[in-house]
C-alpha cells in the first residue's frame, strides 16, 4: 500500500490522551502516572531457520497500566513492529478494558517479522523461542497475551504449549483465543468483528440510518474485517470494498462476500485471482471511495490529514486500534462524519477473552448463547455510556470514550494509592 509520512503510534495515543485529561479534573501526577509505561522488556533472540541459518528475531512485551486487573494485550507478527508502536498499543489496550469495564490492564507485544515470507515451522520456532524469552512477564494472574495481527489461534496454542512445559503442568489461563480443544471460548474468534457490527448497529440507530443495504467499504481482511464482513452481508447491507495488504476489490453494487472472501483464503490476496464482477482498487482509493460506513480493520495511521478531506463515509467504525491520526481526527469532527472510536468498537474480542480467562480460571464452558448476550449487553452499554458522555460534555466520540476508561483508571490509582 502507498506509505505516506512515518506517524508514531505513541505521540498520537498521548496527544489523545492531553486531549481527553483536559475535560477531567485529575491530579497532575495522576495524570504523569497513567500516561507512563509500567513495564517494557525489549528481547533478541535466536531462531533456528529452515535453511540451517540462525536469524536474530527482536520482540516485545510492554505492560502499560495494570491498576484495574493483571494486564491483557495482543501479540502482533509484523514487519512494522517497534517499541512505540507497541507501547501506544499496550496504552489502547489499558483504556479499552476500563470502558468495557472488564478487570485488566493494558498489554502488547510482538516480533518484528514477516510472517508471510516465513514457513509454518519457522513461526512457531519463533513463537515458542519467544514466549521463553518473555516468560518471566506473562502468566494468568500477570499478563494474558491474544491474537493480534498475523497470529492466530494455532499460534496462541503454541503461546500455552510453551508456556506449560516451562510450568510442568497445564495453565489454560495464561492465553486467549486459544483452539476450542484447549480450553478456548465459543465466539472467541469472531468476538470483534461482531463487536464491531453492534457498535455499527448502535451507531447506525443513532443517526437514523438503516443498515439493510448501507453500502459498507472494509479495509482489512483478517480476523476482524473478515468477521465484520460477513456479519454485514448477513443484515443485507452492501459490501462495495474490502482490501487486503495488496489492494483490495470494488463493486458498487456489492460484491459477493462468501465468494470473495473464499478467494482471498484460498490465494492469500485478491488481486492475484480476479473474480466475477469485481474491480481491483488499491488501499489508498478504498478509504475514500462514497459509502456510508468505513471500517479501517487494518493497522495504524491509515486515516490523516492528507485523505480526510477526501473521506466520503458518514460513519467510520474503527476495527483497527489506531486507524485515525488527530488531525484526522479533527476534520471529521468538522465535517460531521460519526466515529466509533476504537476502545469501544474492537472491544468486542478483548471483552470475550475476558469470558474465555473467566472460563479457564473456573473450569467452566459456557454456551453460544451466554457468550453472545453478554458481549452484546457489554457492547450496547459502552456505547451509551460513551454516547451520553460525548453529548453532556460536547465532546466527540473518541474524547469521550476516553475520558470514560481514563476515568476509572484514575479512580483505581487514586484509590490504591501510591507505593510506600
Ligand atoms: P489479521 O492479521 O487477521 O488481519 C490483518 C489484515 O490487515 C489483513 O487483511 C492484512 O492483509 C491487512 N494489512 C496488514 N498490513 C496492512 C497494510 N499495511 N495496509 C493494508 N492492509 C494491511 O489481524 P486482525 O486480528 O484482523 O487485526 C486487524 C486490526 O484489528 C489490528 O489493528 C488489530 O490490532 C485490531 N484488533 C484485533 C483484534 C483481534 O481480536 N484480532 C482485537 C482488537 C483489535
Amino acid at each position: 500500500m502507498e506509505k505516506e509520512e512515518k506517524i508514531n503510534s505513541l505521540d498520537v495515543a498521548l496527544r489523545q490522551v492531553d486531549k481527553a485529561v483536559a475535560h477531567l479534573d485529575l491530579d497532575p501526577g495522576i495524570i504523569a502516572k497513567i500516561k507512563s509505561t509500567r513495564r517494557q522488556l525489549t528481547v533478541n533472540f535466536p531462531v533456528k531457520m529452515d535453511d540451517g541459518s540462525i536469524k536474530i528475531f527482536t520482540g516485545y512485551r510492554i505492560q502499560h497500566n495494570t491498576t484495574r486487573g493483571p494486564a491483557k494485550g495482543g501479540i502482533r507478527y509484523h514487519p512494522d513492529v517497534n517499541l512505540d508502536e507497541m507501547k501506544a498499543l499496550a496504552m489502547w489496550m489499558t483504556w479499552k478494558c476500563a470502558v468495557v469495564n472488564i478487570p485488566f490492564g493494558g498489554a502488547k507485544g510482538g516480533v518484528e517479522c514477516d510472517p508471510k515470507s516465513m514457513s509454518s515451522r519457522e513461526i512457531e520456532n519463533m513463537t515458542r523461542r519467544y514466549v521463553y524469552e518473555i516468560a518471566m512477564m506473562i502468566g494468568p494472574d500477570r499478563d494474558i497475551p491474544a491474537p493480534d495481527v498475523h497470529t492466530n489461534p494455532q499460534v496462541m496454542a503454541w503461546i500455552m504449549d510453551t508456556y506449560n512445559t516451562l510450568k510442568g503442568y497445564s495453565v489454560p489461563g495464561v492465553v486467549t483465543g486459544k483452539p476450542l480443544e484447549l480450553g478456548g471460548s465459543i465466539g472467541r474468534l469472531e468476538a470483534t468483528g461482531k463487536g464491531v457490527f453492534i457498535i455499527a448497529q448502535e451507531a447506525a440507530k443513532h443517526l437514523n440510518m438503516p443498515i439493510e443495504g448501507a453500502r459498507v467499504v472494509i479495509q482489512g481482511c483478517g480476523n476482524v474485517g473478515g468477521t465484520a464482513a460477513q456479519y454485514f452481508d448477513r443484515a443485507g447491507a452492501k459490501i462495495i470494498g474490502i482490501s487486503d495488504y495488496d489492494g483490495g476489490i470494488y463493486n458498487p453494487n456489492g460484491l459477493n462476500v462468501p465468494e470473495a472472501l473464499s478467494c482471498r483464503n484460498q490465494y492469500s490476496c485478491f488481486i492475484t485471482h480476479k473474480g466475477p464482477g469485481w474491480d481491483e482498487i488499491t488501499n489508498r482509493e478504498l478509504l475514500e471511495l462514497d459509502c456510508d460506513i468505513l471500517i479501517p480493520a487494518a493497522i495504524e495511521n491509515q486515516l490523516t490529514h492528507a485523505n480526510a478531506p477526501r473521506v466520503r463515509a458518514k460513519m467510520i467504525v474503527e476495527g483497527a486500534n489506531g486507524p485515525t491520526t488527530p488531525e484526522a481526527d479533527e476534520i471529521f469532527n468538522d465535517r460531521g462524519i460519526f466515529i466509533a472510536p476504537d476502545i469501544l468498537a474492537n472491544a468486542g474480542g478483548v471483552t470475550v477473552s475476558y469470558f474465555e480467562w473467566v472460563q479457564n480460571l473456573q473450569e467452566l464452558i459456557w454456551n453460544e448463547e451466554e457468550i453472545s448476550e453478554r458481549l452484546t449487553r457489554i457492547m450496547r452499554k459502552s456505547f451509551s455510556d460513551i454516547l451520553a458522555i460525548s453529548q453532556k460534555e460536547k465532546a466527540d466520540m473518541r474524547t469521550a470514550a476516553l475520558m470514560l476508561g481514563i476515568g476509572r483508571v484514575a479512580q483505581a490509582t487514586k484509590l490504591l494509592g501510591i507505593y510506600p
